[in-house]
């Protein structure tokens, strides 16, 4: 049911700066656009639901897509302005607007098309997933398409002294006063919570390890209240390890045996062959984390990806790190192995509980931290 969290959180999405800010969000929204016409033939003259629509964007690159009719529907006082956009654009006749949660509104037919921008930070902080899946189980006919289709965040250990310094070393000389006894305040406040920011492909220190794969056209709710992963890496430099980020990235692949528009031969078995995983789209060959199933799927044409890793073009997303309150240093070669839970809290839903279990070169330590 509809709870308070619901309230705040709805109430965050009526200003006007979180959708200009994912609108001038190029590489997100030039994505979405792209994903939409490529699977053209899939839209024109069928029927799509928007999940939160926000201003209304995505609903109305369907429309111009061909849509016959899109239910574009947002529980944020927002769905106004966006029904204004709708009507300032004549195509009213095409996008029913509809203020509300996806998990109440009534949609009386069903769709052939679910589109939505529901990723946090993290991927998962938000827990809008959970609507998308309520609008697929609801409406979406079988065989129908869902924009985009998979997730998947990826860990990787970071070094970043720079960091570190300008929050905590900083204090042991101010003005040549020695300020020490505010480090552990400091460490308190910069590292307690994961911070949202933008690192580079230098503070990594090896491969990035998938913490969870979700296929929307089958993930289920439950599957995502609890996310436990064993991560295991092998540092490729010497450095002092601050802490691990996390970021994501998404596709935009048809449900099985379902053609886009895109059949650029000439794409085929090129693609990102980087450090860090996928840039904008991704060929068979660069589809080193994914399972038999996409490898065959993105055989017969090429799948748009929206990236957010650190050496892809930057997002609003940026990087989501988690510090530790010490560094620690590791060798070359040394493991860095331990366990990650991600969990909705029982404090408000929409919040994730972080819990890091974390052993190297014989150290060993727990970090429990909330996104709130
Ligand atoms: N589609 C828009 C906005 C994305 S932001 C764009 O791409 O620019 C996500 C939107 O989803 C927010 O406006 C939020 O209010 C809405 N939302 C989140 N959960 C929802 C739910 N359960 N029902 C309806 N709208 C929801």
């Amino acid at each position: 049911g509809c709870t308070e969290y619901d309230a705040a959180y709805f109430q965050s999405y009526s200003h006007v700066g979180i959708h200009e800010e994912m609108i001038k969000d190029r590489v997100r929204t030039e994505t979405y656009r792209s994903a939409i016409f490529q699977y053209q033939s899939a839209i024109e003259g069928k029927v799509v639901v928007d999940v939160g629509c926000g201003t209304g964007i995505l609903s109305i690159f369907c429309a111009l897509a061909g849509a016959k009719r899109v239910y574009a529907v947002d529980a944020s006082e927002i769905a106004i302005q966006a029904n204004e956009v709708v009507k300032a654009n004549n195509l009213s006749d095409k996008i029913i607007v509809l203020l509300g949660r996806v998990e109440d509104v009534d949609i009386d037919e069903e769709v052939d098309v679910i589109i939505s921008e529901w990723m946090g930070y993290m991927l998962l902080y938000e827990s809008m997933l959970s609507s998308v899946i309520t609008a697929r189980d609801r409406w979406l006919k079988p065989g129908g398409l869902i924009l985009p289709s998979h997730a998947t965040l990826y860990m990787a250990p970071i070094t970043h002294s720079d960091r570190y310094n300008e929050s905590i070393e900083f204090w042991r000389n101010v003005y040549g006063i020695d300020m020490s006894a505010m480090v552990p305040l400091a460490k308190q406040c910069a590292f307690e919570e994961p911070s949202v920011e933008t690192i580079i492909g230098e503070n990594v220190l090896t491969w990035p390890f998938v913490v969870k794969h979700v296929d929307c056209y089958t993930v289920t709710i439950v599957e995502l209240e609890t996310i436990t992963a064993k991560y295991k890496f092998v540092s490729m430099m010497q450095a002092p390890l601050h802490g691990f980020a996390f970021w994501f990235d998404v596709e935009f692949a048809g449900p099985a045996n379902m053609p886009n528009d895109n059949h650029s031969p000439s794409s085929l078995g090129e693609g990102s062959t980087s450090l860090l995983g996928d840039s904008t789209t991704v060929s068979s060959d660069a589809c080193a984390n994914g399972s038999n199933q996409r490898r065959k799927r993105a055989k017969s044409m090429e799948t748009l990806v929206l990236s957010t890793a650190p050496e892809d073009e930057p997002t609003h997303w940026q990087q989501t790190l988690l510090y530790f309150y010490e560094p620690v240093d590791v060798k070359q070669d040394q493991v860095i192995e331990g366990s990650l839970t991600l969990s909705q809290s029982k404090e408000n839903p929409r919040f994730l509980n972080i819990h890091l279990e974390y052993t190297s070169g014989g150290r060993s330590f727990v970090k429990e931290s909330v996104m709130r």
